[in-house]
């Protein structure tokens, strides 16, 4: 038992286990990668609407320092712990050290519900949070952007909450934060759009025509919509699933993305959206389609759903949603369904995010087809390098993405060495 113990954290272990062997990891440098560096539990006292005090509990994990400052997003929701938080962090190691980025992966939240909260109940639980962790964190220490359930106003609030107590602005502290505040254009949108550079990549090595694809999107949040709607306006792909918490609609004639959006602005999600075209939730993912884009929940592809995937691209937008007992199914299936895995797939965000870190830090602006291209740049790099190696070594995209990020923070650490 250790505080870490938690379901997704054994599957991000899991899943570090197959590369630590692939690359034959010492045995005594193992548990030195695996393991966080540090993990911080607060507790947060908040007054509420009704005139209550409620207290949640936030978490953040920072997983190694050994390349820079870490870096990664902050999650509200309900069902968030602690063991959830160290294998988010442990990903956004892998991640950054992929896209040879300076930073080891950290991830943070709040156990909460924001969608049952008021707007000043939220705004009081992001100050409140942030104030907890202003020992911890810092510009060259730890760095905080948007996750599941978090935002550009929440970001801007964990700003301001940071600032106040320093005497002067910090945007440096956050990343996705709005543009007003020196937030980068093009950071909202970053990981949506990633997902699709990589998309079109695969389908042209694929040799598949774009306009005579589909795809099925899960999550309509700030990767989903943007991705969904990528794909559809600027790709011309046919968009035949989309789902959020509250639905899951399919039809094969094609959605219509700009009234699913135009639908949620106004209501909030796609409960009421398309209402004949109901799927259940579960069994949308293996409907036929070219691209499946998982981009809202972890552990959405299990040993019980992968042989019956019927993509012929699974792009993973969100973090984690393929268990290691589906990736045995998908690695003999590797022919079939080309994986564009987590790390790669939605590594967009995080590097926007360090464009903006450097724009804050060095106070530069750059125009958003700048921060686009610098992106895609990156991503083609990271994507060449995932796809030659997996070809070379006959193993599977995500061994071979891991494989870079662990190798590189393993051979930072031994040449560091250690002290004492
Ligand atoms: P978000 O909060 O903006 O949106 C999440 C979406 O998923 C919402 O539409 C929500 O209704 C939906 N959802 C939640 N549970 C669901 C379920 N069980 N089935 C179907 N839909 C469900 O979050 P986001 O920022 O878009 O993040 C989505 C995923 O992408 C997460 O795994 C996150 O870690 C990952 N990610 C996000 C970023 C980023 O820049 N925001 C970067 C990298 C990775």
């Amino acid at each position: 038992m250790h505080i870490y113990d938690d379901e997704v954290f054994q599957m991000a272990c899991d899943q570090f286990k197959v590369i630590a062997d692939y690359l034959e990891v010492d045995p005594n440098d193992r548990e030195r990668l695996m393991f966080p560096k540090r993990a911080i539990a607060v507790t947060l006292p908040v007054h509420m609407d009704d005139g209550s005090t409620r207290t949640f509990q936030g978490y953040r994990v920072q997983h190694h320092l050994t390349l820079g400052p870490t870096k990664g997003g902050t999650r509200f929701a309900p069902s968030l712990s602690m063991g959830e938080t160290a294998a988010l962090a442990m990903w956004m190691s892998w991640k950054c050290a992929l896209s040879n980025l300076p930073y080891g992966g950290a991830k943070g939240g709040v156990a909460c519900d924001p969608s049952k909260l008021s707007r000043t109940e939220l705004e009081n639980v992001s100050r409140r949070y942030m104030q907890e962790m202003i020992p911890f964190v810092g510009p060259y220490t730890d760095i905080m952007g948007p996750d599941m359930g978090t935002n550009e106003q929440v970001m801007a609030w964990f700003m301001d909450t940071y600032s106040v107590y320093q005497g002067y602005s910090v945007g440096e502290i956050v990343t996705g934060k709005p543009v007003s505040i020196g937030g980068t254009e093009g950071r909202r949108e970053a990981t949506g759009r990633g997902v699709v550079y990589l998309v079109e990549r695969a389908m042209d090595m694929l040799k598949l025509d774009p306009e005579k694809c589909t795809a099925i999107v899960q999550g309509f949040g700030n990767v989903g919509s943007v991705a969904a709607l990528s794909l559809a306006l600027k790709t011309g792909v046919k968009i035949v699933g989309l789902s959020d918490h509250t639905a899951a609609i399919y039809n094969a004639k094609g959605i219509d993305v700009k009234a699913a959006e135009q639908h949620v602005l106004k209501k909030g999600t796609l409960r009421a959206f398309m209402q004949d075209d109901h799927v259940d939730p579960n069994e949308m993912l293996t409907m036929k389609c070219d691209i499946l884009a998982p981009c809202a929940v972890d552990r959405v592809i299990t040993e019980h759903n992968a042989a019956k995937l019927q993509c012929r691209i699974l792009a993973e937008g969100a973090n984690g949603p393929t268990t290691p007992g589906a990736d045995r199914i998908l690695d003999q299936r590797w022919d079939e369904v080309f994986v564009i895995p987590d790390i790669l797939c939605n590594a967009g965000g995080v590097i926007v995010s360090y464009f903006e870190w450097v724009q804050g830090l060095q106070s530069f602006l750059w125009t958003e087809m700048e921060v686009t291209d610098k992106l895609f740049r990156i991503l083609e790099h990271s994507f060449s390098q995932v796809i030659r190696r997996a070809k070379e070594h006959k193993i599977s995209h995500r061994t071979s993405a891991m494989a870079i990020g662990v190798e590189r923070v393993m051979k930072a650490k031994k040449t560091r060495g250690l002290f004492p």
